[in-house]
């Protein structure tokens, strides 16, 4: 019973967050409290929200005017709920999973990301991680992230609270090993779509939740 809890919990805030990314990419403001078809404008019921099952039931069409918002949605939140369970004994990268995923989506769509409502949580982070060696780390990578935005212009401001909360919740192997594979994605990314620039949010976070769940998948077998 406290499983099947979880796993509704999760289901319902993936739906919620990627809702949250959606109107925040359409300009829509957050406090709007029904939540409506994007194309009709349709005020959805509650039958029309239920997460994973709503899409596959309708085949990702709005019940009232037929368009299509895509079946991506209804595999995005399968995903998502499979790792949000999955993770959810390791309360920090729980709350940090949801958070990045939030901005990555942010970050893909507009190339500008809210990265200050990360900021309580890093504070929490560095009070919770003093004294251990990822404070120096942390500290490192602040500074040379610095450098890159502000002399080199060579990423973006809102990466510096995304790469200090990967810092503060990564062990000293899993992190160089979370940069590498955010930079091989986002170099084959660019290789393959002939692109010059692109948002380098999601591409961190796909690096860590990667190595994080790898981390919790092999450290069991290694014992
Ligand atoms: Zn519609």
């Amino acid at each position: 019973m406290e499983k099947l809890l979880i796993i509704i919990l999760n289901a319902v805030l993936i739906s919620t967050v990627m809702c949250l990314a959606d109107r925040v990419n359409n300009h829509i403001h957050i406090s709007v409290k029904r939540s409506f078809c994007m194309h009709c404008g349709h005020i959805l019921y509650w039958y029309d929200l239920i997460p994973i099952l709503s899409a596959f039931l309708t085949h990702a069409r709005c019940r009232y005017c037929h368009d299509t918002y895509g079946m991506h949605y209804a595999y995005f939140e399968l995903v998502g709920m499979i790792v949000g369970t999955y993770l959810f004994s390791d309360t920090l990268a729980w709350i940090s999973a949801y958070l990045l995923l939030f901005l990555a989506l942010e970050d893909w769509h507009t190339k500008r990301i809210h990265a200050d409502i990360l900021i309580p949580y890093i504070i929490y982070l560095f009070i919770q991680s003093w004294g251990d060696p990822k404070i120096l780390t942390a500290c490192v990578v602040m500074i040379i992230s610095l450098f890159l935005v502000y002399h080199r212009q060579a990423m973006g401001s809102g990466d510096i609270p995304v790469l200090l909360l990967i810092t503060l919740t990564t062990s000293s192997q899993i992190f160089p090993l979370t940069l590498l594979v955010a930079s091989i994605s986002a170099v084959l990314y660019l290789v393959k779509h002939h692109v010059h620039r692109l948002p380098f949010v999601p591409f961190l976070y796909f690096g860590w939740l990667s190595m994080t769940l790898i981390e919790k998948i092999v450290t069991p077998l290694a014992l």
